[in-house]
């Protein structure tokens, strides 16, 4: 198809539906004219309240105030996740943005770790992170440093239904047309392109090309175009969740926490006004009913409405763009909240479109070359989440047992085994997660590498120790003077 784009249809106002049309308008919105559909009577998911720190770039390119931000969607900051009784019951550890002490060219800080633990040493990756001793303290504030060394990576955990409504806001603003409405047809040229959409009461919307962005259903990607899907519940065996808002804590802590239960695991967002959660299950180890007791049972503070059950297919579709059509957010896939990753594939898929933006009219080698780097990320995602069930040592239940003997992609077994013998780490291209990630899962979980790297033999003893102290008082230097992470938000949150 050679056909110049210049109307662009967006199917859906979801958190995708709204990044799509903000990012589209404000980077190339002055060649295209973008129509966003929606249907209050649908409505959205409603769920997807944690994100990743990339998520500050959006609001950069955006132009967005981060104060006015974080008060309009009721944010918390977000340092790491707690991953709570994964890999046995009772204990956990922390996957946080940051990274421990400074890594050399030639060798990660980790392995200094290592062998002071060889020979004896109390030393733990976490005590020289700051990310975590923030976490853990409740500790939150914009660190100026001139040193790399004293970064404190966030993201935020925000209320998604006043994040799609700033959203909108934005774009309206910026001039995107907005048609409420509920889609009833789809019409498609003889070459299988969509031509335009149909609402119910006649209105017809025509378009160059079309992002679907209406969920879990794929109207235009499946539904239109049945592109297909490939299913990987064999990985990742949970299928359902079931989530519910509950009365916000006296304290917010800056993390998501991830706490295993006997079939899934349910995650707490702490925001302004309230407390997301959520727990996601198999639903051949645990039905509907049970699911939301357990999740009832352990919210620790008062539900603030009824439980809302969600069914998914973990997977993705076997062509997110095709024909005139690219799918993005749910309706393009999806993987479980584990990492909070599904907002930053909206947005990686968006940031993709934009390099590869059809201006001229749809071309084959860019549709690929789009597909390739989305099949590719999707797999590095879910070979990491594969990684934190796999690892278990919990056997107290048929579901971590399955877990523990299920296959498990050869790629992942690699990164594993490369780890277990001395401690080896590799980010593969574009891996959305850093060495730090992969280090601190596994070691959470409970691989402890046979060995460390020989440069961490190039100091004595007393050197290594030394070095280590100096690193840790480096990075516990600046928490005395950090304001508390509820101190930061009310004092923050006033700024204009
Ligand atoms: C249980 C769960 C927990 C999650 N937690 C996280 C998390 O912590 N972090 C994270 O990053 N992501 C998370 N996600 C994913 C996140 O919620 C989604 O990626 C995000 O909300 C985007 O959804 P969406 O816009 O694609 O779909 P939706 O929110 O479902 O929006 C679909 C839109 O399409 C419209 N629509 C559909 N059909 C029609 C029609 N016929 N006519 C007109 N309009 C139509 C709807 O009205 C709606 O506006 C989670 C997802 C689930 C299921």
């Amino acid at each position: 198809m050679n056909t110049a784009i210049k109307n662009v249809v967006i199917v859906g106002g979801g958190t995708a539906g709204w990044l799509t049309a903000a990012l589209l308008q404000k980077v190339v919105g002055a060649s295209i004219n973008i129509t966003l559909v929606e249907s209050e009577a649908i409505g959205t998911v409603g769920v997807g309240e944690a994100t990743i720190p990339p998520i500050r770039l959006v609001n950069q390119v955006l132009g967005i105030n981060e104060a006015e931000f974080l008060r309009e969607t009721k944010a918390t900051i977000k340092l790491a996740i707690k991953f709570e009784n994964w890999r046995r019951p009772n204990e956990s550890y922390f996957h946080t943005f940051g990274s421990p002490g400074k890594s050399m060219a030639f060798c990660h800080f980790h392995h200094f770790v290592n062998r002071a633990k060889a020979f004896g040493a109390k030393a733990s990756i976490w005590d020289y992170d700051l990310n975590y001793l923030c976490a853990t303290q409740g500790k939150f504030a914009h660190i100026k440093a001139q040193d790399t060394v004293l970064d404190l990576p966030y993201a935020y955990h925000f209320d998604a239904s006043l994040y799609a409504q700033f959203l909108r806001r934005y774009c309206t603003k910026l001039g995107v047309t907005r048609i409420e409405g509920m889609i009833e047809s789809v019409q498609q040229h003889s070459s299988g392109n969509i031509a335009a959409v149909t609402l119910q009461d006649g209105q017809r919307i025509d378009g160059d090309l079309f992002i679907d962005c209406s969920g879990f259903r794929g109207l235009l990607i499946q539904q239109t175009l049945g592109v297909g899907y490939d299913d990987w519940t064999h990985l990742l065996h949970c299928n359902r969740a079931v989530a519910v808002p509950s009365k916000r804590f006296e304290t917010t802590v800056p993390y998501t926490r991830a706490i295993a239960h006997t079939a899934g695991w349910q995650w707490r967002i702490p925001l302004q006004h309230r407390n997301g959660n959520g727990l996601v299950y198999c639903s051949s180890h645990m039905s509907d009913d049970e699911a939301t007791h357990t999740l009832l049972n352990n919210l620790d503070s008062a539900p603030l409405g009824d439980p809302k059950v969600i069914h998914f297919t973990t997977g993705r579709r076997r062509k997110q763009w095709y024909k005139n059509v690219v799918a993005v957010g749910l309706a393009s896939g999806f993987l479980e909240p584990l990492e909070s990753t599904s907002i930053h594939l909206i947005q990686s898929a968006i940031v993709r479109l934009i390099h590869l933006f059809p201006h001229a009219g749809i071309d084959s080698a860019a549709v690929d070359e789009y597909n390739q780097q989305s099949e590719l990320e999707y797999l590095q995602i879910r070979d990491f989440l594969v990684l934190h069930y796999h690892l278990t040592e919990r056997d107290d239940s048929q579901f971590w047992r399955n877990m523990q003997h299920m296959d498990i992609p050869a790629s992942l077994r690699h990164k594993m085994t490369l780890f277990k013998q001395n401690g080896k780490l590799f980010r593969e291209q574009n891996d959305l997660f850093l060495e730090s990630s992969w280090l601190q899962v596994m070691t959470g979980q409970g691989i402890e590498p046979d060995d460390y790297h020989p440069i961490a033999n190039t100091l004595s003893e007393q050197q290594l120790m030394n070095m280590l102290e100096q690193m840790r008082s480096v990075k516990h230097e600046p928490l005395a003077s950090l304001p508390s992470h509820d101190a930061f938000l009310s004092h923050y949150c006033q700024a204009k």
